[in-house]
């Protein structure tokens, strides 16, 4: 059953979470720029923007900051990021519901979104000890080479939506702990979470006791905002998540100042079902990698190949799970499947099926489900059968639709399953080993991420998490991410008495 929730208790719900995180009620109460609830479609928030000259002063902090902190020692940088960790542990609840009021997410998955912010703060401390190079064998006799790996400058976060927070720590953190200031862009449609994100990470700096100031700020406004941090020139690094559009702007500017990027694009996640595959574990984690988070993830299960002899048995399957899911208010803890984020998603949405059905896709669920808010957008999630891998398959659409395709040569199945611009992350659910190395070794699938009998979505922090080709090529969070952030010198001393160059090139001088 879906509760709907009054407008009023909506915006009190998100000030009464606001003040309790010490939020000033002055920075989203008087200004310009308007944040709406997805759950309801309600305004819960007018915020102060920065313009350029205020992102730019913004900077300018940061970059003094960085002057001081980058000689701070990485452990103790680290002690920082562990008082973090502390305060998101005591505000899981308000956060996680906030994200739930701003971004629509159900509750579970608000909460999973600020553990994620936990973990990677945990994996930052650690990390903070282990920020090490290499030492290399020279040639030289009386020599040693090494690497030094030295804080990277002012860091500029841009955030896309649907992870309002979680993005922002998984730059910060690392950031942080690798020596640089951190200069945050948010979503223009999430940016009370950020406000929220500000203060938690406020009590972890005043108890931490002298860090500079500025170390760490929110400039909220719009892509303007974003521009002007793209093109400051002591701004050293931007990880820039969102849209492929976004980043073909965003790319090229970086490289014109020869800047350094992190480009966190969108993705056109498929799937393959193999013969040999476990139908039952297929199915759960299909419908929650499609369906989850209203499709709303960059990692969202859109494109399915399903072998043509189970076809007519998981596909039937497929649509009841289709047709009994749960869209709701997603403040209503039964709801599986909550809003959109905006009209313009469910445009979106409604174009793509249009476009399905032109290149003869037979549809299933895509309606507006009316739950008495005309300004918000849930819809029942989309199962689209396509007789070809082709059309509006090829591009992702940032809502919950499924194309699903049937596939009888398994190397066919791949070719297409590559064949679209975005490389994000791909599964492939398989009990043969053959298909299975196959789909992970370097002709199998192309993206980032790679799994084998799980789904596309729901990564963890210890890996290192991006896509290839127009999702961007960028890597964030576990694994060497951290070495992004962070610049490298190659060091030759010379402990002989001889001056011995390289490669045998002589140059006496008399
Ligand atoms: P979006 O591209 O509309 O906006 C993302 C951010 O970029 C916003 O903060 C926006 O203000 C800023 N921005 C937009 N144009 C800019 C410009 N020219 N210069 C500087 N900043 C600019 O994306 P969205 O709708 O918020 O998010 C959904 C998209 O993000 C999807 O495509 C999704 O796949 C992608 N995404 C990718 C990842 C990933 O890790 N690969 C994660 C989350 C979302």
């Amino acid at each position: 059953m879906n509760i709907s929730v009054k407008s009023s208790s909506v915006l009190e719900e998100a000030h009464a979470i606001l003040d309790r995180l010490g939020v000033d009620k002055s920075a989203y109460t008087n200004g310009t720029m308007v944040s709406f609830s997805p759950v309801t479609g309600e305004k819960i928030g007018k915020l102060k923007t920065v313009d350029a000259k205020g992102a730019a002063a913004a900077i300018e902090q940061a970059h003094a900051a960085f002057q001081a902190w980058r000689l701070t020692p990485a452990p103790k940088r680290g002690e920082l990021v562990r008082l973090l960790g502390e305060e998101l542990r005591a505000a899981k609840a308000d956060l996680g519901r906030l994200v739930s009021i701003e971004a629509g997410k159900i509750p579970s998955e608000g909460l999973g979104e600020v553990q994620e912010m936990i973990d990677i703060c945990d994996y930052a401390v650690g990390l903070s000890r282990q920020l090490y190079g290499l030492t290399i064998a020279t040639e030289r006799p009386g020599h040693r080479m090494m690497e030094t790996w030295h804080p990277l400058g002012v860091v500029g976060i841009i955030s896309a939506f649907n992870f309002p927070v979680a993005v922002w720590s998984w730059n910060a953190a690392l950031a942080l702990i690798c020596g640089n200031s951190v200069v945050w862009k948010p979503s223009e449609k999430t940016p009370l979470t950020a406000l929220a994100s500000q203060a938690i990470l406020e009590r972890a700096l005043k108890r931490f006791g002298d860090a500079p100031a500025g170390l760490s700020q929110v400039i909220t406004g719009g892509r303007e905002i974003g521009e002007a941090l793209v093109d400051h020139k002591n701004v050293a690094l931007v990880s820039a998540t969102g849209s492929t559009r976004m980043g073909r702007e965003v790319g090229p500017r970086l490289a014109k100042r020869f800047a350094r990027s992190i480009l966190e694009l969108g993705g056109n996640n498929g799937g393959i079902v193999c013969p040999s595959a476990d139908l039952d574990m297929a199915l759960r984690a299909i419908a929650f990698g499609a369906m989850g988070t209203a499709g709303q993830r960059c990692t969202t299960l859109r494109r399915l190949f399903v072998h043509d002899s189970l076809y007519e048995e998981l596909v039937p399957r497929l649509k009841k799970a289709y047709a009994s899911v749960s869209v709701g208010n997603p403040l209503d803890s039964a709801a599986l499947v909550g809003p959109l984020v905006d009209k313009a998603a469910y445009d979106s949405m409604q174009k793509a099926l249009g476009e399905a059905r032109e290149h003869g896709g037979s549809i299933h669920g895509g309606e507006r489900v009316d739950l008495g808010h005309p300004d918000a957008y849930y819809v029942k999630p989309a199962l689209v059968e396509m007789p070809k891998h082709e059309g509006p398959v090829l591009e992702e659409t940032f809502a919950p639709i499924l194309y699903v395709m049937k596939y009888s040569d398994f190397d066919a199945a791949i070719t297409d399953h590559n064949a679209v611009g975005a490389g994000l992350s791909s599964s492939i659910f398989t009990l043969d080993i053959r298909e299975a190395e196959r789909f992970l070794a370097a002709d199998g699938s192309d993206c980032g991420i790679a799994n084998v009998n799980i789904g596309t979505s729901g990564a963890e922090i210890g890996g290192a998490f991006g896509g290839e080709k127009e999702t961007g090529g960028g890597r964030e969070s576990g694994s060497d991410a951290w070495r992004a952030y962070m610049r490298r010198a190659t060091n030759t001393i010379n402990y002989s008495k001889a001056l011995p160059l390289a490669q045998g090139v002589s140059f006496d001088i008399a």
